[in-house]
Order: C-alpha cells, then structure tokens, then sequence
C-alpha cells in the first residue's frame, strides 16, 4: 500500500479563541507535527469560505449559530462565520509545520453549498479533486486526522472509504464539537463501522514504514 497523511482543516478558526472554536483543538497540532515526517506524501485541507457563505449564522436574519435550516432542501447546520478566505481564521495552524505539507485542497467555496469533506461537497455535487489527486500518485491508504472529529473529519473518512481507499484514523490526532454531548464517540464509531482502522498516533509514529 501507498499512504499518504491527510490533515483536516487544522485551521486557526478552529483552534481555541477561534471563530468555531474545538474544545483542545490546537491539541492535534503536535500529532501532526510528529506524524508527518514519517510520511513521504502529505495533503491538508482548508475550509475556504466566500465572506458571504450561506452556511454562516449572520446571512440569516434572525437565525443564531447552531440552528438548522432547510436550505435548497437540504439541511444545514448553522454555523459563526469561519474560515473565510484570506483571513487569519482560515489560516493553517501557526504551530502546524506546513513546510512538510506537499498538497493542499480547499472546499467550500461555492457560497449555496457546504463541504464537509474534503472529497466532496455536503450533497455530492462536485468533487474537490482529493480523490482523483491521490489516486494518480498511487496512493491507496489515507492516515486522517484533524478537525473537527465529527463533521469534517467524519465527513472525510466516510468519502475516503467510498471512494476505496483504506483509512487509519488517528484517535489522538482528533478533536470534536459535540454539538451533543457524545458526538465525537459517535463519529468515530462510525467511522470504525464503515471499515476505518483506529489506531493512536504513537504505534503508527514508531512504525517501519
Ligand atoms: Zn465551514
């Protein structure tokens, strides 16, 4: 197998004191600091918003962060305004080490439409190019972690195992919102469920690789 690391959305916004704050967030920083050099091919996502995405709160009157909303018959979580392009929040991690990121994919551009995952938009409309990406370099094994543990990292891993590859998801590597509490245990039973491997970062850090 080929493996690639793939970091999700370790991005400012969602660190503590950011704008869509993960509880411990910028805990995952050192994971993936630690993490990378073991790999020779390693992808980051950004979520990149337009100012004006309708996944924020404030594009609605008189809707408050954490609300649903049907929008274009679908559900959309609400969300503060985050990650939006070109903005500090929307930056990687100060701490993350990019230098040994070698790609980078951003989603969530298309204002009407949401994206999770960093393979497709939240209705599968339109793929981000991950996947075709990684395929063409041979790469058939996806080491994920980031955040956040139950939306977009989630999101990602369900796509990845889809779209065929194999997933390790690095328990320690995560962090979640738990909109409800359990969320975060949820998510990665799911994830497990659907054909992840859990694993911590240490055993895969200390592998022969
Ligand atoms: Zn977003």
């Amino acid at each position: 197998m080929t493996e690639a690391l793939l970091l999700v959305d370790i991005q400012n916004d969602f660190l503590p004191g950011g704008a869509l704050a993960v509880a411990d967030g910028d805990a995952v920083v050192p994971v993936a600091n630690a993490l990378m050099p073991a790999f020779e091919y390693v992808v980051a996502s950004q979520d990149w918003h337009p100012p004006q995405h309708l996944s924020f709160a404030a594009e609605h009157p008189g809707r408050a962060p954490f609300e649903v909303i049907e929008l274009d018959g679908y559900e959309q979580i609400l969300w503060p305004a985050h990650c939006v392009q070109g903005q500090p929040g929307a930056g990687f991690a100060s701490a993350l080490d990019i230098a040994g990121i070698d790609h980078v994919v951003r989603k969530g551009m298309d204002r009407r439409l949401d994206s999770y995952s960093a393979f497709y938009d939240n209705h599968h409309r339109n793929a981000t190019g991950l996947g075709a990406h990684l395929k063409a370099r041979g790469i058939d094994h996806l080491v994920v972690l980031g955040l956040a543990a139950d939306v977009c990292v989630k999101f990602t891993v369900l796509d990845a195992l889809a779209e065929g590859f194999a997933v390790t998801l690095v328990r320690d590597g995560v962090r979640g919102v738990d909109m409800q509490p359990g969320d975060t245990e949820a998510a990665i039973e799911a994830m497990r469920a659907a054909g992840a491997v859990i694993a911590d970062s240490a055993t895969l850090a200390g592998a022969p690789r």
